[in-house]
């Protein structure tokens, strides 16, 4: 109930649509059922005396109303089924905004596949709810208030024998169309799988062909294909079956009517004329009976998945703002951390611990240590990526609690390790985030990240479309794209999180080069596992197992002679083995 509450509210706006809209239902109806009378009259007074002046009346009267409700009945879907159309890109608007103020965690514990299916099945489900459900309610009522009084006139018994029996056709459309439906979805979800297997096997196309997997993919497919086809012909069953029933049920009305209608007339007590009339009614009655059924059933589903969305919504996002965000004075760029730490769930043991260091404005930093170690986890807590725990993260003094997350992300320029592009343009994957970039920007960006070369290399340069996921890139161009993105927003605070692993050596000391003096003035953090990326930062940090071991510069850490020195040597050594 809670939910159709919420529902209900986002009509609101639309109160106008749904008034005039019920209007228009009432005179589509009401007109409508003008013909029944004057095809009852007509046959009545043509029987008496038939004229060809008489005859014309009636059929011109009989067109004109059935015109004029014709029209209303236009005017009743366009308003609203068009009412239930706003309401449907208001609510999905709502979704979309509320899934983006998420943080990470949410959609680790929520899969992507279930979110897909409650933005697009279940709030479709509730357009219905919001559309054809009110519509056919409306509709189905107004017909009985109006019909019902009509008919008694004409015969109390012959009404109640009718609305007896009738009311089978609903449930007759209720009970199937349920089992329809339930099939259907069935299927759809067994769809969603084959799609999301196929899906997965053309992006780790790669992989598939590496292993010569072909055929055996094709088979499993194939299986999966079956298996899809047995369950249509099982709703193809029931559904052929539903028609027939419902056929058979409206002959049977026919035929109650012709019977004992028929002998009310030979006895008298009717007319022919009403006893056409009547007949005429049960036609009227038939669509509003079966969209009973249909609606119970979109009632049904409708509140089902109005109750699947407000669960999301219910979901305040983790990452809020606090509530009075300190205002923002620019960032400069220092960076505390103190005595921070953190894991990634309440009872999980902690990925960092006893984090205590200050990275002055300006300096370029860097993290080395083992696969594992906490590098990349530590680099999400500046832009709240993960969410550390209150005093102990800080930007220019103040925690990043505090602070608006609009003016901390536009503060920060941060090439994770695994680049994710768009399939979009490199342009447009460049310029990603920063609204109006210009042309000479965009180059300028791909300059700095030694991504010219290749851009010019495409045929269609900057506006080349990269595949899904970039995987028309090479690895090191993916990189250098979202290098490139990084800094076309020219961050006062800069992270690279492995950022040039694909690279090669020879490029990757370009453009260290030219970000040294890009990044001049402004923090740079870098997290590399190749000392030759970090050995020219103001400061060192190494990591082993979530905890700083050892920190200095490239030179004072040699001198120690520890954790890093070992490493040097062992790159010195493949590098060596390498070249000889
Ligand atoms: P690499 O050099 O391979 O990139 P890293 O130093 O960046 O390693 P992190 O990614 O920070 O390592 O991972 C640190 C630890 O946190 C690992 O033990 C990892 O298993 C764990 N971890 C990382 N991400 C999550 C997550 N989303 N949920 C739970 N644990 C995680
Ligand atoms: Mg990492």
């Amino acid at each position: 109930m809670d939910d159709l509450r919420k529902f209900v509210r986002y009509f609101g706006p639309y109160k106008k649509h749904l008034i005039f809209g019920t209007l228009c239902v009432l005179a589509s109806v009401a007109i409508g059922l003008l013909v029944p009378v004057l095809v009852g009259r007509a046959v009545d007074d043509l029987r008496a005396n038939l004229t060809w002046e008489k005859l014309a009346r009636y059929a011109l009267l009989i067109l004109g109303v059935s015109f004029v409700s014709g029209f209303f009945l236009f005017l009743q879907r366009l308003v609203l089924i068009g009412m239930s159309r706003h309401v449907e890109y208001d609510l999905r608007r709502d979704f979309y905004a509320h899934l983006q103020r998420q943080p990470l965690s949410f959609f680790q514990s929520h899969r992507i596949g279930d979110l897909m299916a409650r933005a697009t099945n279940d709030l479709s489900a509730a357009r219905q709810l919001a559309g054809p459900a009110i519509m056919y309610s409306l509709q189905t009522l107004f017909v009985i208030l109006i019909v019902l009084p009509l008919m008694l006139r004409i015969s109390v018994r012959l009404t109640l024998l009718l609305f007896v029996t009738m009311p089978l056709v609903s449930l007759t459309v209720k009970y199937l169309g349920q089992q329809i439906h339930l099939r259907f979805e069935k299927i759809q979800d067994f769809f969603a799988q084959i799609s999301a297997r196929a899906q997965e096997n053309f992006t780790g196309v790669r992989v598939v062909r590496a292993y010569a997997q072909e055929e055996a993919e094709i088979e499993a497919f194939n299986r999966l294909n079956q298996q899809y086809a047995e369950r249509n012909l099982s709703l193809v069953r029931i559904s052929a079956a539903m028609r027939p029933l419902l056929q058979l049920l409206i002959g049977l009305g026919f035929v109650l009517i012709i019977w004992y209608g028929g002998t009310l007339a030979a006895r008298g007590e009717i007319t022919v004329g009403e006893f056409t009339e009547f007949n005429l009614y049960l036609a009227r009655l038939i669509w509003p009976l079966i969209a009973m059924g249909y609606v119970v059933n979109l009632y049904q589903r409708g509140t089902a998945s109005l109750k699947r969305i407000n669960a999301i919504f219910a979901v305040r996002p983790s990452i809020a703002d606090a509530i009075h965000p300190q205002a923002d004075p620019p960032i400069s760029g220092q960076i505390e951390f103190r005595r921070l730490t953190f894991g990634y769930h309440e009872h999980a043991p902690a990925v960092l611990r006893g984090i205590d260091l200050t990275i002055e404005a300006g300096r370029t930093v860097a993290f080395v240590g083992r696969t594992g170690s906490g590098k990349s986890t530590l680099l999400n807590l500046i832009p709240r990526i993960l969410d550390p725990p209150p005093g102990t993260v800080f930007i220019d003094g103040v925690d990043v609690r505090e602070r608006p997350l609009s003016q901390i992300r536009a503060s920060i320029g941060y090439a994770p390790q695994e680049p994710f592009l768009f399939s979009e343009t490199l342009a447009e994957n460049i310029a990603f985030g920063v609204e109006g970039a210009s042309r000479e920007e965009i180059e300028w960006a791909a300059e700095v990240a030694g991504l010219m070369d290749d851009v010019r290399a495409f045929p269609a340069g900057f506006e080349t479309v990269v595949g899904e996921r970039g995987i028309t890139l090479s690895g090191g161009q993916k990189q250098r794209v979202t290098l490139a993105r990084a800094i076309i927003r020219r961050p006062r605070i800069l992270i690279l999180d492995d950022a040039l692993s694909s690279v090669d050596s020879y490029t990757e000391e370009k453009i260290l080069a030219r970000l040294r003096e890009v990044m001049r003035q402004r923090t740079s953090i870098i997290v590399s596992h190749r000392i030759s990326t970090v050995r020219d930062a103001d400061v060192i940090y190494v990591l082993d197992d979530g905890e700083i071991i050892e920190s200095g510069t490239h030179e004072e850490l040699l001198a120690r002679g520890g954790e890093y020195a070992a490493l040097y040597e062992r790159q010195l050594l493949e590098e060596e083995l390498a070249t000889s």
